[in-house]
């Protein structure tokens, strides 16, 4: 077992339950994603997995030891955690290589030349954290704290502060970085894109509580109600009558994608958008508006046919 959390609440003064009871476990070297809007409790997770805050209830255990229950709280320096913030925090004063050997243990399994190479630069040891770029000043903290052989690694809104170029091929060398180490890692993000491309397992917060957890594809695919549909894209959202004629559910999503021309259905064009890669449409079905996206334009008022496939039809029917 990798890392195992039971039952974690943590409350900031009389009713302001920043988390209540969360549960999840993963297996040593997956990739977890923390998932969350703003004040959802990710980064209070993070700290109470860390040590730098204790839980009100519950236990937390690492690679089969309990690092913290209601008796015993590990100090964060004994938990064996490292931690990679937004900012990276490098020493801004030790050129790279010494960076990277600050945490190394006596007989380190990676020279710091190793962790060089690994991270995508070699032979940049002597240079200094102002000298690279900030994707490069990202790896280094990756290494530098992977170099200290840590049994869990901790990553607070590590692509936040990329610019959206470089965003996508900093996810992958983080990515190819953590798997090539096979620890195990948790990170935190607002950012669905970054738990498509990073994470095998993602655990979706709201107001403390964990919605719902699973991997990317089966949160979009089968999100557990309407908020997790919304934060993995766009999705129309249909109940009532209209919904049980149209799918015999009292309630259910749709994403815009995955609306196709067929003979089911009789809308009339509302607006039409072209948005880059397709374009957006509003139809009017019924009285209900619905988003579809078309490969062709279409202009309004004219009428035309749609089909939902089963397949792709979100069931939120507990939700009415
Ligand atoms: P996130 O990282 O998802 O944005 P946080 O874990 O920082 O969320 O915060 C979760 C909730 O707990 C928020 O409502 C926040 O205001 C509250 N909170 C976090 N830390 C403290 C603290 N030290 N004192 C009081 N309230 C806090
Ligand atoms: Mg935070």
């Amino acid at each position: 077992m990798g890392l195992e959390l039971k039952n974690i609440s943590r409350s900031f003064g009389k009713n302001r339950f920043a988390l209540s009871g969360i549960n999840f476990s993963m297996q040593k070297g997956e990739i977890l994603a923390l998932l969350g809007e703003s004040g959802s409790g990710k980064s209070t997770l993070l700290r109470i997995i860390a040590g730098f805050e204790l839980p009100d209830k519950g236990s937390i255990n690492l690679s089969g030891k309990t690092i913290c229950d209601e008796k015993i709280s590990l100090h964060p320096e004994k938990r064996n955690i490292g931690l990679v913030f937004q900012d990276y925090a490098l020493f801004p004063h030790l050129n790279i290589e010494k960076n990277i050997a600050f945490g190394q243990k006596k007989n380190p399994s990676r020279t710091t030349n190793e962790w060089l190479a690994l991270v995508g630069l070699p032979g940049m040891g002597k240079r200094y954290p102002h000298e690279l770029s900030g994707g490069q000043q990202q790896r280094v903290a990756i290494a530098r704290s992977l170099a200290a052989e840590p049994e869990l690694l901790l990553l607070d809104e590590p692509f936040s502060n990329l610019d959206d170029s470089i965003r996508s091929s900093v996810r992958g060398e983080i990515r190819d970085i953590i798997r090539s180490t096979n620890t195990t890692a948790v990170f935190v993000t607002h950012d669905t894109r970054d738990c498509m491309a990073v994470a095998d397992k993602v655990i979706v917060l709201s107001n403390g509580k964990l919605l719902q957890e699973g991997d990317p594809k089966q949160l979009y695919i089968q999100p557990c109600n309407s908020y997790v549909a919304r934060i993995f894209g766009e999705v129309n959202i249909v109940e009532g009558e209209i919904a049980r004629q149209l799918s015999g559910l009292k309630k259910f999503g749709i994403r815009p994608q995955h609306i196709i021309p067929g003979n089911d259905f009789s809308c009339t064009v509302l607006s039409c958008r072209f948005d880059g890669d397709h374009y957006d449409l509003e139809l009017d079905l019924n009285g209900s508006k619905l988003h579809f996206h078309s490969d062709q334009p279409y202009t309004k008022d004219e009428v035309i046919r749609i089909s939902f496939p089963k397949d792709k039809i979100i069931d939120l029917s507990h939700e009415s």
